[in-house]
């Protein structure tokens, strides 16, 4: 018994309509499933941008840059610098810091001025 089924489809990439030999089939012709294929990885790649671990980074990015008062970690953050080193600095007394109650607040101008001298 030979296939001879003959599947009335739309094309998932250009919309025509064609015949089908195979119940899976997406694409009028090989053009359209490259293309297709193509358009699929472009899109993915646009989704890995605007992913929510991407958008985190712009905000972060742009609120630590905006902010005169820092955290420890966004100092970290700004400086790429471990735990350890700002901690370091703070208590050599080269970043100047102020407690709020239990955290620790650096303000931005003292990170400035690290790099003034
Ligand atoms: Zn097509």
């Amino acid at each position: 018994m030979s296939s001879n089924i003959r599947i009335s489809k739309v094309c998932q990439h250009c919309g025509k309509e064609f015949i089908a030999k195979t119940t899976v089939t997406k694409f009028c012709g090989d053009n359209c499933a490259k293309r297709n294929y193509k358009k699929r990885k472009r899109e993915e790649k646009v989704k890995n941008v605007n992913s929510l671990e991407h958008q985190k980074l712009v905000y972060n990015k742009s609120t630590v840059e905006e902010k005169e008062f820092l955290s420890i970690e966004e100092t970290c953050r700004l400086l790429g610098a471990s735990r350890m080193t700002i901690h370091r600095q703070i208590k050599n007394g080269v970043l100047k810091v102020a407690k709020l109650g239990r955290r620790t607040i650096i303000k931005r101008t003292e990170i400035d001025k690290l790099f003034a001298s």
